[in-house]
């Protein structure tokens, strides 16, 4: 139980979108459901119903972003629902119904996106101003006391843009920083565990087959003796870019060590990974000139297996790039094909 505990409150410490659901649901379990049924015991069905429809969609919400850990969905149907809950409860309470429009509006900004956040607030705005000027005396007790509401309305939103707006793009810088290699722009070690994983686990659910090359540049220190260490580091960001470029845009790239990267192929079976990795070599020889010579890369493959864990494929496509830089080098070995000549580069 204890253990229990202490996994969700990492998944809550972690994950600020599903924290923020959660602290939603509690407080529509908590403070929304009372006004539900005092409300309904008032004969006040709209506002009631109301009530009602933000608690259970507030639970729904909750509900399925933990089973699936996609807060996106859950998110932006909350926005809605609330957005337009709000409203309602504004139309129909008055001045007593138009408090929880600020804290919608912190809602809006911390699970959806700054442009939707800002569509729906401006919404629920302007219906709430519009409703006010078609329908005199229902929304706000004064014209004063509607111009306060939206000078303050639209502060509030403003301020909450800026802090939202600001927020994702470090978080997006954050998150590039975290999975990018800095010199060659390909995936690092990190992003590589995660998909390997991820790969895994689409497997065992889903069936599709995936294949790794692990690929390993050739006397790559060489180059850096001779040539200095500037001209290795132009070798490794035009390697990157060759693969990137002649790799099929579903392939993943990472760097997970200084001159070894990692090819991931998803819906590729063994024939595909030779073919894939016979083509790099070809590419790598017709476009890659070092600054003494053609650089030649060896590869190692294997295609994920049943019920495997994603460190033994790993370990068993890195065997096979052992293998190739003892046969020689500049070829693939791929775990489990026969040693055929179609292993072999064109040379
Ligand atoms: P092999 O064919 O057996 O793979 O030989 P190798 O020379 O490629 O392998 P080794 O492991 O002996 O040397 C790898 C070299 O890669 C050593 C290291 O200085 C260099 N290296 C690692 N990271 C970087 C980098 O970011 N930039 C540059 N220029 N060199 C790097
Ligand atoms: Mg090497
Ligand atoms: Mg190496």
């Amino acid at each position: 139980m204890a253990r229990l505990t202490q996994r969700l409150l990492k998944r809550l410490r972690n994950d600020f979108q599903l924290s923020i659901i959660t602290l939603m649901s509690l407080f529509g379990i908590m403070g929304v459901s009372p006004y539900a049924v005092y409300r309904l015991a008032e004969g006040n069905y709209l506002v009631s119903a109301a009530d009602t429809t933000i608690v259970f969609s507030t639970v729904c919400a909750v509900l399925y972003a933990w089973r699936t850990g996609d807060t996106v969905k859950p998110g932006i149907y909350l926005a809605i629902i609330f957005s337009l809950g709000a409203t309602l409860i504004a139309i129909n309470l008055g001045v007593n119904g138009l408090f929880w429009i600020y804290p919608l509006i912190l809602f809006n900004f911390f699970m959806v996106s700054p442009g939707k956040a800002v569509v729906a607030t401006m919404l629920v705005l302007s219906t709430l101003v519009g409703y006010a000027l078609l329908v005199p005396g229902t929304v706000f007790e004064s014209s004063y006391q509607m111009l306060s509401f939206l000078v303050t309305g639209l502060l509030a939103s403003a301020m909450a843009f800026i802090f939202a707006y600001r927020t994702r793009s470090q978080r997006d810088q954050l998150q590039i920083l975290a999975t990018q290699d800095p010199l060659t722009g390909a995936r690092n070690r990190r992003a590589m565990n995660e998909e390997l994983k991820i790969a895994v686990s689409t497997h065992r659910r889903h069936g599709n087959s995936y294949g790794v090359l692990v690929m390993d540049l050739d006397h790559f220190k060489q180059i850096n003796d001779k040539f200095g260490h500037p001209a290795g580091d132009q070798v490794l960001v035009a390697f990157v870019d060759l693969i990137k470029c002649c790799s099929r845009q579903e392939d993943r790239l990472f760097r997970f060590g200084g001159e070894e990267f990692l090819l991931l192929l998803p819906n590729t079976d063994e024939r595909g990974l030779l073919a894939a990795s016979s083509h790099l070599h070809q590419q790598i020889a017709q476009s890659l000139p070092g600054p003494g010579g053609p650089v030649t890369v060896s590869i190692g493959g294997a295609i994920l297996r049943n019920n495997e864990h994603w460190e033994s494929w790993l370990e068993r496509a890195d065997q096979c790039l052992y293998q190739a830089k003892s046969a020689g080098r500049n070829r693939t070995i791929i775990d489990g094909a026969l040693h055929n000549p179609e292993q072999l580069p064109a040379q």
